[in-house]
């Protein structure tokens, strides 16, 4: 088997999933992998993206998963690690950003990475070291608020600081508006005055691509998204449809939605207003005791050889609440995702081989219902959002995994237009 050029660990699964998109889009045949694969991988690509859940776990089992990827890819002959965190930097004082970054450096023998998690194209840029989300710092973005991580700090110099024993240091815009040997230079000084790991400021693509060709000689990059697409170019990749084929597309078509998010609920009504078939479910009549996702299959079989279904439980923010108040919030999320993942199942063992999922966590019930454990990754839909192709109940699947507020309002019918 032809060795892995690049080797991608990211703390999350959406996260991951947007990683390997950006690969893709810049040239690189990828396989995004369910946790640390158990054996060698079957498919030939250029990069393999593991997508761990560690963003928030405790800090030795965040190390300890990192670890497994980083010694399964290594397996695999990777030429360079990357590790994928968020593009808003999300962690806690402990961690697990800076922890991860050492434990992969210490395992690696690497004296010295970049941290960046700037992607201008969504609106994360790194400026003198702070984080910008869209016009504001960091904390002023609702950031400061988050239940798991709330990030009060713009400064990324010092929030990653605080996670590391290693030095931390700057490498700003002025270095990197001036090209890679500059980079080259400073990396240099850098190392000169006991500095580990960078934070590199970058406000535009065009920053990510012009400090690229300096990033060959880091055997660890850390960063969100962004980087991935300056990365292929130093392995002499380029675009290419090629890098984004998936075999041909077949069989019956169907959507499945649990995201309640706003751009999901303006997508479910954009669905029905072309005409499109679809089925509501009730969380109350689950909670009730009736078998919903039997009566979903039912009314979807005689209708999937006409055309995609839609089956959702996606409904406005006072609908969420008051059934959230009635089951309470986890009770009433586990169960919608259990049944809207046997729908997934039923609806496979009925004839659909291209689904669209919508929902971050409703998508990580449904990968675990099929058993999936590796995707292919395949065209763009929408921004990050990239249709896979994954074996799933025996069969070979076309799958797309929507979290909450991706895809324009026609991304349902949108969807199967890209794959045809
Ligand atoms: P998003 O990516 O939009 O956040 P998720 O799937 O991650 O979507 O989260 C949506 C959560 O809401 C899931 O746990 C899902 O089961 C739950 N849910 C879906 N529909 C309803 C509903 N009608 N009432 C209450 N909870 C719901």
């Amino acid at each position: 088997m032809p060795k892995l050029l690049l080797g991608c660990i990211a703390d999350d699964f959406t996260g991951a999933t947007d990683l390997a998109n950006n690969l893709v889009r810049a040239g690189m045949r990828v396989v995004q992998a369910i946790g640390v694969p158990d054996g060698p991988l079957a498919a030939d690509v250029d990069a393999v993206v593991i997508a761990l859940k560690s963003r928030t776990n405790p800090v030795d089992e965040a190390v300890a998963q990192s670890l497994a990827a980083l010694r399964w890819l290594q397996g695999q002959g990777a030429r360079q690690i990357y590790f994928k965190y968020c593009s808003t930097f999300d962690s806690t004082a402990a961690g697990n950003i800076g922890p991860v970054t050492e434990a992969l450096m210490d395992a690696m023998g690497c004296d010295f990475t970049i941290a960046t998690p700037a992607f201008p194209d969504n609106k994360r840029t790194v400026f003198k070291g702070y984080l910008f989300v869209g016009d504001v710092l960091l904390n002023e973005s609702g950031m400061q608020n988050h239940p798991l991580t709330p990030m009060t700090d713009p400064n990324l110099v010092r929030v990653l600081q605080a996670q590391c024993r290693r030095k931390v240091g700057l490498m700003d815009h002025a270095v990197v508006a001036r090209g890679a040997a500059a980079v080259r230079e400073r990396i240099a000084q850098l190392k000169a005055e006991g500095v580990a790991i960078a934070v590199v400021d970058a406000v535009s693509n065009d920053d990510l691509l012009r400090m690229g060709p300096a990033l060959t000689a880091l055997p660890l990059v850390t960063a969100g998204s962004g980087v991935a697409i300056a990365l292929p170019a130093n392995f002499g990749l380029s675009p290419s449809p090629q890098a984004s084929v998936l075999p041909p597309a077949q069989g019956l078509r169907a959507v499945v939605s649990g995201s309640c998010s706003l751009a999901t609920n303006r997508q479910v009504q954009d669905f029905i207003a072309r005409g499109g078939q679809a089925l509501a479910l009730d969380p109350l009549r689950i909670a009730a005791g009736a078998d919903v996702a039997a009566e979903a299959l039912a009314w979807a079989a005689p209708l999937l050889a006409r055309g995609p279904v839609l089956v959702y439980s996606t409904a406005d923010s006072g609908a969420v609440q008051s059934v959230q108040s009635r089951l309470g919030v986890e009770q009433a999320g586990a169960m919608v995702e259990r049944t809207i993942a046997a729908i997934a199942r039923g609806l496979i063992e009925r004839g659909v081989r291209q689904l669209v999922v919508a929902g971050g966590e409703t998508s990580g019930a449904c990968v675990q219902a099929l058993g999936i454990t590796q995707m292919q990754i395949g065209p763009q839909i929408d921004p990050g959002v990239p249709w896979c192709h994954a074996h799933a109940l025996g069969q070979g699947l076309h799958i797309t995994l929507k979290s909450g507020n991706f895809g324009g309002d026609d991304f349902f019918t949108r969807a199967f237009e890209v794959l045809a």
